[in-house]
């Protein structure tokens, strides 16, 4: 089937640039390789309740970005958080942040957002794009299912540069794919724990909601039942830091990873329980955070065809990033 635009990768930067091009008449089509949409806006659904594994909220800082969140808001999608978070300094002092800054995070779990800019878009789940080739309307799309048939005349992909770079290798110029192949992104070992209910009024006396870490092995605690309007039972996401990640990533053993993470949470906090989760599960984020992204919001090639580039990595590492990227791309097909 021939589209006018198709979009590979249904995170923030696909979903909005889809919704965006969809509303100003374009036909569109999103592909993803997961079941689930959002990439990194990511819940993890868990017995009687659900955490956020990815994305831990949002903190608007331009105008555009302030005004999405703020519509998210009135339609109940999203919730102010917290405006103060506390930080755990390298001498393992607990600090308050000194100035408020407005945190959002959705009470349903980050992919809420995800679902809501999914509305009314063709978004198709489950397919791997694994190869793109030039043809004469454009190009063409192939999944590892054998009988996956997708043309388009606009290809953008929105997705990380790592996963971009076998895609366009053999069809791209020289200067696009090298700014794809320069930007590394680190990982991230990602704990998610659901404790005993009876836990709550515990967890709730310390009046922590996020931790921001400098820790030899953490990168952040999040309290993340406390986004949730009537949450069941505690749950704790707790993140390691790049080098952390970098060294544990391909562990055989990752339960026991899990376990550490949260040994090493329950020490820092002095909170003995956070090492006993009723429930304790991992996920590994290959690429979590671009560390060194490109400055323009769009990267183009130069192919007989259109074929681009947007994400996170387009400006910063960051939802936000990822939001103007998506943007900045419908602007410019018009
Ligand atoms: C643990 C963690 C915590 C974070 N915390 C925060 C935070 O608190 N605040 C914040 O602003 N940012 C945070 N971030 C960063 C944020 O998640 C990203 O900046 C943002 O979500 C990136 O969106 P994106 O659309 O560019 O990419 P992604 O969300 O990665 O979307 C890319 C999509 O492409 C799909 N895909 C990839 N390759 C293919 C293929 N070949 N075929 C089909 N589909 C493909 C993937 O499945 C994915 O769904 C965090 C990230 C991680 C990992």
């Amino acid at each position: 089937m021939h589209h006018e635009i198709v979009i590979v990768g249904a995170g923030m930067a696909g979903l909005i640039c889809g919704k965006t091009l969809q509303d100003s008449g374009r036909e569109v089509v999103v592909i993803d390789k997961s079941r689930g949409l959002g990439g990194r806006l990511a819940t993890r659904r868990l017995a009687n309740t659900h955490a956020d594994h990815g994305v831990c909220y949002l903190k608007p800082k331009g105008n555009r970005f302030k005004a999405f969140i703020q519509d998210l808001v009135d339609r109940n999608v999203v919730s102010l958080w917290s405006d103060r978070l506390h930080t755990l300094n390298a001498e393992g002092e607990l600090l308050l942040d000194a100035n408020p800054s407005a945190r959002y995070a959705a009470p349903n779990g980050a992919t809420a957002i995800a679902k809501d800019l999914a509305k009314g878009l063709t978004v198709e789940l489950g397919q791997v794009i694994n190869a793109i080739r030039p043809i004469d309307q454009g190009w063409q799309l192939t999944s590892q299912n054998p009988d996956f048939d997708l043309t388009a005349s606009v290809v953008i992909l929105a997705i990380p540069a790592p996963q971009a770079l076998p895609l366009v290798q053999m069809i791209a110029n020289f200067e696009f794919i090298q700014q794809i192949e320069d930007v590394t992104f680190a990982p991230s070992l990602t704990a998610i724990a659901a404790y005993a209910p009876e836990l709550r009024s515990q967890f709730a006396a310390t009046n922590l909601r996020g931790v921001t870490c400098d820790d030899k092995i953490l990168g952040w605690i999040g309290f993340d039942d406390t986004k949730q309007l009537n949450p069941t039972q505690p749950t704790i996401i707790i993140q390691s830091n790049a080098k952390f990640a970098s060294a544990h990533f391909d562990s055989t053993d990752l339960p026991a990873i899990a376990q550490q993470l949260c040994d090493r949470a329950a020490e820092v906090l002095a909170l003995p329980p956070i090492a006993t989760p009723e429930l304790l599960q991992i996920q590994r984020w290959k690429y979590a955070f671009a560390v060194n992204p490109i400055t323009a919001p769009v990267l183009a090639a130069t192919t007989r065809a259109p074929l681009f580039c947007i994400g996170d990595w387009c400006g910063g590492n960051r939802v936000e990033n990822a939001f103007l990227s998506g943007l900045a791309m419908a602007e410019r097909l018009g």
